[in-house]
This record gives C-alpha cells, structure tokens and sequence, in this order.
C-alpha cells in the first residue's frame, strides 16, 4: 500500500471543502472497497478524510411520509430497520443478498452507491483498463466476461456496477442529497447519479469533486408485492449474474430494476407497462440494444427466466 496522510473531520461542508481543496484526497467511512482496491494499488489517494464522525448515521421519516437515511447508516441496520422491513421490503431484501454480515456491519449507506465494479481486470494491475487507466484498453472485451455487462456497454468498457442495495434504490425512486464545497445543498435522482461507461469509463457517477453524500431520501411507500431476487453463483458472498428489484401491483402493474447487467441499476420505465403481458415482454424491452459477449450472451434468457419466476410469485 502507498503512504497516505489522514484526518477526522467533524462537520459535511469541511469534508467537501476539504476533498475539494486536496488533491488525490478521498473520502473513507467503511472502507469495505476502498481498502481493498488500495491494497492492490488499483487506488492510491494520498490524503484520507474519515466521515465517521459527520452524524450521518440516523434513519428518519419525513414529513411527506418517506424516509430519510443517513449515508453512514451501516447496511445491516438499515436491512433491519423496522420501517425498511414492513414499508420498502426490497430494500431490506436487496441489502441482506449483498455480500457478507461481517460486511454489511461495516458498509454504509453511500459507500454502496460508490463502491466499485468487480471487474476482475479492473483489480488486475497488469492488464488494461480504461477504467484503471483511462486510454490503455480494456482486457475484458476478448477476455472473460462472463460477469459482465450486456446493456449500456460502450467500447471502453462492459464492467457493471456490482450493488444489490442501488438495485433497490432505483426502483424505489430515491433521491440523493449532497453537499457541495461551496455550502450548496444539491438533490439528485438517483436515476441520475449513475453515468454509462460512454468513452470515459473511469467517470462513474455526477458528483463533483469534494461533493459529499449526507443522505438518501426514500419517497412515500408504494405498496403491493416487493421482490427482490439475485441469481448468483453461489448462495452467498457472491457478485449478481442477474438480479430484478420488483414492485408489483395486484392488477399486474408495477415496476422492475435490475442488477448484474450494466454499469448502473438499469430500469427502463417504459418496459413497466408490458409487465401484465410477462416477463418476455418486458425483458424484450429491458434489454432492447443488448450487446453480449459469447461469455455473458446466457444473461439474456436468464433474465428473462428470472423476471417470469419473479413475476410469477407476486401472482401467487
Ligand atoms: Fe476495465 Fe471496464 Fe474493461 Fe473491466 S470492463 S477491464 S473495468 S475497462
């Protein structure tokens, strides 16, 4: 690992401020993926403001009837969060398929939303990335990539974005709120915090440089059947080969996100209303454009497996 400095900060604009101001300085709360791409040297910040002492860690309702979640609160709280559990189901559901309680104990709210892709090559400090290493190639397009993605790809990249809890998010319509260096207080969908690989790859997501994420906000529940199912290669502690966050109606309606299958949470609003044709309908919709590789070609069907299975149990 390369030396780095590191700091407490106790107050959200002087963490922005500060990562603003310092340059290769990151931010670090439960350090579940930032410690282990350190290590690898797939990222090497010279400076560390540790936010654990910001008090974002309270899970509260708001005066419309949603939700307010701290970015700090850890994953296994929120999983277990009374109103989480009765009123956003796939929420709950989505954090307790994600990797392992020992790190669901430790991962926070935002540092799931900004955790990076799991590309193999991306890890692999001998081969090319264009994420890594924006102009040198990117080894999974003729290598392996079984894992990867089959919507949004670009010809710089195909990695996905790996969480189970941003799945959840999307379908759920959550808002991120922010803090910028200059004080301002900025509200993004999260629809809109995600970016496509495009031709910079290594620009993942709309924040700015030092912005900070002090919370997410959940609109009022919707009700009906909230599903959320991962298929992966093994029971646990496993990325998504696929993964549906659902919310579906009695009358058939409602609403589907998926994981495991681009470089953000992929939901295609319109696809929404071939759901009460069935899962081949709004899979043909989802994955309208898909460009597979001869290793990832199989997500196709199986997603379309999958969103049946899924459907299928709200009907029950
Ligand atoms: Fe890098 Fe993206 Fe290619 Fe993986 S898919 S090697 S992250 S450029």
């Amino acid at each position: 690992m390369k030396a780095f400095t590191y700091e407490r900060v106790n107050l959200p604009v002087d963490a922005a401020v500060k990562a603003a101001r310092i340059s290769n300085s990151k931010f670090i709360a439960g350090g579940t993926n930032l410690l282990d791409l350190m290590k690898l040297q797939v990222e090497t910040p010279g400076h560390l403001i540790d936010i654990n002492d910001l008090g974002l860690d309270k899970i509260e309702p708001t005066t419309d009837g949603g939700l307010r979640i701290g970015a700090l609160v850890r994953n296994t709280d929120l999983a277990a969060h009374d109103i989480v559990r009765r009123k956003y189901g796939v929420l709950s559901r989505a954090l307790l398929a994600g990797a392992s309680g020992q790190l669901r104990n430790q991962a926070t709210t935002a540092g799931n939303l900004l955790q990076r892709t799991r590309c193999p090559y991306f890890y692999d400090t001998n081969l090319p990335c264009n994420k890594r290493e924006p102009g040198t190639g990117c080894a999974a397009l003729g290598g392996y990539s079984r894992n990867h993605a089959i919507v949004g790809v670009s010809d710089q990249c195909i990695a996905t974005h790996p969480s189970d809890m941003a799945v959840a998010m999307r379908v759920l319509d959550a808002t991120i709120e922010t803090v910028r260096s200059n004080g301002a207080i900025r509200s993004i969908p999260i629809a809109e915090l995600h970016r496509l690989p495009g031709n910079t790859p290594q620009i993942e997501h709309t924040l700015e440089k030092g912005e900070l994420i002090t919370a997410v906000t959940l609109p009022p529940p919707v009700g009906g059947m909230h599903i959320y199912r991962k298929v992966r290669d093994r029971a646990s502690y496993a990325f998504a080969l696929v993964s549906v966050a659902a919310i579906i109606q009695r009358d058939g309606s409602g609403r589907v996100a998926l994981g495991g299958v681009a470089h953000k949470p992929w939901r295609v609003e319109e696809a929404e209303r071939a759901l009460p044709k069935g899962a081949k309908a709004v899979s043909a919709k989802l994955l309208a454009n898909a460009r597979t590789t001869h290793d990832n070609a199989f997500k196709v069907s199986l997603l379309e497996r999958t969103l049946a299975s899924v459907i299928n149990e709200a009907k029950a």
